[in-house]
């Protein structure tokens, strides 16, 4: 029996998704073919001591998807549902998302098959550092550079450069994005996911002559991404935020509140529901809400073709990473909702990634307002990129952003030719 669509294995959907773009860009049948394939991929058995004295073998992950642009990018996830597939899914998308956003990069995707949430720090350390050893003979601040992802972060990027850096014999700050600032991070790191889909949603809103002042907002999924594209929409241009969410439930308010309340409030109590003034609501009934601009944040497959025809909203800016399935864009579109697609809205994260290895390469560092200057430079030329490809090929603005991404990785081969 044909699976449904919306269960399809991660790696045959992103294959799929180059199929249909490559065909209504006019693709050579065999570059379609190579784009559709990883170009390397390691994969790594290693013991880790744990605290108890016994030695635990674990699997770990590198798909370097493409590197014709420049350098493979992209980060480190640490899970219990870690699958090749998956990590070769998550790095053909950051080959997409970094042509989208015009960096000098391809894609690539890591993981470790663990559960964090059941180790010691010592032991998430040791087991970080052994996989950065056997990872190290491809990554590289000039050939790799991985970044965080599910479950690790400034620690972990800390851990797997001190470890190359202790092979190498000198620091090398560039190995891996996502660090403290005092070991090379930039700054306006941790919010330049919510700034740059920020930056999006306004010129979405241009576009579509929506008045951003006293728009009103609801936002799924109140964690790093979420809670920062709350407040600058709303300190920054303001809108009106009605709604959040995390994994406990919702909040509503018709008159709106304060986002930098509710996170005091959050980090208090540990969730954002009970926010005096509010009512709470379901994750679901949060999409469904009458309001213009929604921003999910949070999951995966939050929007499908279930709860597509009640989607109210006039824009949907994805801080998350598929949160809407390919039947629910169909929808979408039908229905007039403008769904600024995962690719292009969150692309400021790997866009002040970037900027971060650029400064550890030129050891010379930015102000906030460079970076969020130059973040602002890269949105607007993505957008209007993709907002253009839209008008003149009649289409989603996803199916456009993954045209124009692999349009510019097409571009590449043909200048460089297939070797020998
Ligand atoms: P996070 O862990 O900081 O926050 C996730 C939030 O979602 C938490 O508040 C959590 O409670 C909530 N949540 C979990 N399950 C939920 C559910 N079923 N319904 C509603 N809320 C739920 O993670 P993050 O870094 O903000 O990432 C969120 C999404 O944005 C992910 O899809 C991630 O891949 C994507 N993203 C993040 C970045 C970044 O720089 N942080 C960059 C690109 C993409």
């Amino acid at each position: 029996m044909p699976k449904p669509k919306e269960s399809l294995n991660p790696f045959e959907e992103a294959q799929e998704q180059i199929d249909r773009a490559g065909k209504k860009l006019n693709l050579a049948p065999d570059l379609l073919e190579l784009l559709k394939h990883p170009k390397r991929e390691l994969h790594v058995n290693f013991p880790v001591k744990m605290d108890d004295g016994h030695v635990k073998v674990f699997t770990g992950y590198r798909v370097q998807y493409n590197d014709a642009r420049g350098p493979f990018k992209g980060g480190i996830r640490y899970h219990w549902n870690v699958s090749i597939d998956e990590v070769r899914a998550l790095a053909c998308w950051m080959t997409w998302k970094c042509a989208v956003m015009d960096i000098p990069y391809g894609g690539a995707k890591g993981g470790i098959i663990c559960n964090p949430k059941e180790m010691s720090k010592s032991e998430n350390e040791r087991m970080t550092r052994r996989y950065a050893s056997e990872i190290s003979i491809i990554i590289g601040p000039e050939k790799d550079i991985p970044a965080p992802d599910v479950y690790t972060d400034g620690q972990t990027m800390s851990w797997i450069m001190d470890t190359i850096s202790m092979q190498k014999g000198y620091t090398v700050s560039g190995v891996v994005t996502g660090k403290p600032i005092p070991i090379g991070g930039s700054l306006g790191r941790d919010e330049a996911t919510a700034r740059g889909a920020v930056y999006a949603t306004r010129e979405a809103a241009k576009r579509t002559k929506l008045n951003l002042k006293g728009a009103t907002v609801a936002v799924q999924g109140f964690g790093n991404a979420g809670s920062h594209y709350a407040r600058l929409i709303q300190d920054e241009y303001g809108a009106k935020v009605v709604a959040v969410s995390d994994s406990k439930g919702g909040i509503y308010s018709e008159k709106g509140f304060d986002p930098k309340q509710v996170l005091a409030y959050k980090e208090k109590t540990g969730s954002v529901v009970g926010f005096p003034g509010t009512k709470k609501i379901t994750n679901e009934e949060l999409l469904e809400l009458p309001v213009d601009i929604l921003s999910p944040a949070a999951m995966e497959n939050q929007i499908t073709s279930e709860n597509a025809p009640r989607i109210k909203a006039k824009i949907s800016a994805e801080c998350a990473n598929g949160p809407t399935t390919p039947e629910a864009d169909d929808i979408l579109y039908k229905n007039g909702v403008l769904v600024i697609p995962d690719i292009l809205a969150n692309g400021g994260g790997v866009t002040v990634s970037y900027f971060e290895w650029v400064q550890d390469l030129a050891n010379f560092f930015w102000t906030k307002p460079e970076v969020d200057q130059k973040l602002e430079g890269v949105m607007v030329r993505a957008f209007d990129a993709v907002w253009k490809m839209h008008e003149e090929k009649k289409c989603d603005m996803r199916q456009a952003a993954y045209m124009v991404a692999i349009n510019r990785v097409a571009e590449a081969y043909k200048w460089r030719g297939i070797y020998p």
